[in-house]
């Protein structure tokens, strides 16, 4: 395995292009440029007269319309994976599983389901009962997507067709990290506008650059900003959408817990954690990173998992049986490394793994680690997994909650039913039971965090209405020769005591109000 220098890319510093490597390779795979402020504000206006007839179509005709270039990805799956896997790092396999299949299936996913979950929805209005009210769903106009380096296609992309099923345009910008694998979907959209005289190219903008690029996009007008990336970065986000009062989703960093209790499948648990661990290099926001283990069993997982992780082949990106890549962002090894040498310092032992050779950074096994170390509060975001024995399931709950941050967690138990009830005491936007990290690619859950892992939600029927004005209509149904409502003026002793009368007779105990409570109303 070649150890490779750091890339003219990761040293491209103020330049006005964007220089891409790959970090697999070394070879330039390409350049962008580095776009300013008023590009950035010109691509929105672009975008902003495309989606006034986008917005305009019915859901069902823009589901249908999107179809097209649901079939154009599939039909370039291949040279996806390639693109992803080049610019990336991560292994050919990952880049079409974890990048453009799920990206497939959520729009498929959505298609489907898109024209029902924004239909308008009738609300009850319990004492007002002479009146119609429903919700209904309006585009919110143009959406900045701002997306991350570890799935370059899944995310922004996939951010920026859920926009567009909602009838919005969208603005991404793209990690400076990774922007080749946008431009190559920008191509896909605009060769698939040919053939779909529904689609317009500038419903989809690519603003390519770096950290400033990114805060453009946050001020250039745009009306709702999804965001993915790092916690410092998410929080400036915030702060400049709350200056403009304009809503932002933000799906930020996780140090995710595995609870494994001393029941667990040793086997299946061993090869969930090292997948949860080692996919992408550990790159994932996802990733297992700290796993409390029941004392009993605690070696024999270790060693199961140590035994697993040396099968694993690390190399080149491209061929379709590596199974670990290389590290996409030279600056994550360093903070990788320096996690490693502190825990060891600490007192942790390396099992397996440990120090980086070039861009290539071999799956970790620490043990003998203990709650409280750093390796168990930052996020990583490299393949070093630590193992804590605990001595109870309590303690396991205690020391998975203790983090600012809550994106996934994890049980590993034999029974399921007793998995669920620990997994609902955990602070994370998502846990599962005896299972990894794969949440992200079930389009029909709500993709979200807690605490400083995030704000709002991605995927699910409530995050397609998030990206909607959810406008609330009423108007008199049953009764219009009313000429005015009783609570309205004139005011008296009359109404006033008739009032009381109905609230007595409602909801003071008596039959009426047992009633309408058994009938559910
Ligand atoms: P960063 O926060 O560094 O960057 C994310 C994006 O924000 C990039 O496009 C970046 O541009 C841009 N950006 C930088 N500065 C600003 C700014 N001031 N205003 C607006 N945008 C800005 O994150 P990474 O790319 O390093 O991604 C890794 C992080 O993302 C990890 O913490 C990981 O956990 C998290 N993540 C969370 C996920 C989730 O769903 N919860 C999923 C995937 C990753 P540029 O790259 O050009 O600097």
């Amino acid at each position: 395995m070649v150890a490779l220098a750091q890339t003219e890319n990761d040293a491209a510093g103020f330049a006005d292009r964007l220089i891409i490597h790959s970090p697999g390779s070394g070879e330039k795979l390409g350049e962008a440029p580095v776009m300013d402020a008023a590009e950035v504000q010109a691509a929105v206006a672009r975008a902003r007269a495309a989606q006034v007839a986008w917005g305009a179509l019915s859901v069902k005709e823009r589901c249908a319309a999107l179809r097209a270039f649901r079939i154009k990805v599939v039909q370039n799956a291949d040279a996806l994976a390639r693109a992803v896997s080049s610019e990336n790092g991560k292994p050919l396999q990952e880049a079409l599983t974890h990048d453009v299949l799920p990206f497939c299936d959520l729009m498929a996913y959505f298609e489907h389901r898109a024209p029902k979950i924004l239909a308008p929805q009738a609300i009850h209005l319990h004492f007002m009962i002479q009146r119609r009210s429903y919700l209904h769903c309006v585009p919110r106009g143009v959406v900045g997507v701002i997306g991350p380096w570890n799935f370059p296609f899944s995310i922004p992309i996939g951010d920026a067709v859920m926009a567009l099923f909602a009838g919005n345009a969208t603005v991404i910008k793209p990690s400076e990290v990774t922007p080749l694998i946008a431009l190559k979907a920008k191509q896909l959209w605009d060769e698939t506008c040919r053939d779909e005289p529904r689609l317009h190219p500038d419903l989809i903008q690519i603003v390519t650059g770096r950290g400033l690029t990114g805060a453009a996009v946050c001020t250039s007008g745009v009306n709702q900003v999804m965001f993915t990336g790092s916690v410092p970065t998410g929080k400036k986000v915030a702060v400049a959408c709350a200056e403009r009062l304009i809503p932002c989703v933000l799906e930020l960093g996780g140090i995710n817990p595995a609870i494994v209790t001393a029941d667990a499948d040793v086997e299946r648990t061993a090869h969930a954690i090292l997948w949860g661990a080692f996919a992408n290099s550990g790159q994932v926001c996802a990733s297992i990173s700290r796993v409390y283990v029941a004392r009993p069993i605690a070696e024999r997982l270790t060693q199961r998992v140590v035994e697993l992780t040396a099968s694993l082949q690390q190399g080149d990106p491209l061929n379709a049986d590596t199974e670990l890549g290389a590290m996409t962002f030279l600056p994550q090894i360093a903070i990788g490394q320096g996690i490693l040498d502190d825990t060891i310092a600490q007192g942790g032992r390396v099992r397996c793994g440990g120090t980086p050779n070039g861009r290539f950074f071999p799956p970790t096994v620490l043990d003998n680690v203990e709650h409280g170390w750093r390796i168990t509060r930052d996020e990583s975001f490299s393949p070093l997994l630590a193992f804590i024995s605990v001595d109870d399931t309590e303690t396991a709950i205690r020391c998975a909650n203790d983090s600012d941050k809550g994106l996934m967690a994890y049980v590993f138990c034999g029974d399921e039913e007793h998995g669920a009830r620990i997994a609902e005491r955990l602070e994370a936007g998502t846990t599962m039971v005896n299972n990894a990290i794969d949440s992200h690619g079930a389009p029909g859950t709500p993709w979200q965090g807690m605490k400083e892992s995030g704000l709002g939600q991605v995927h699910s029927a409530q995050g397609l209405r998030d990206l909607c004005q959810v406008r609330h209509v009423q108007t008199r149904s049953w009764v219009p020769w009313l000429t005015k409502e009783l609570w309205w003026y004139p005011y008296s002793p009359k109404v006033y005591g008739a009032f009381l009368q109905v609230m007595r007779v409602m909801w003071g105990g008596g039959p009426l109000d047992s009633f309408l409570r058994k009938v559910g109303k």
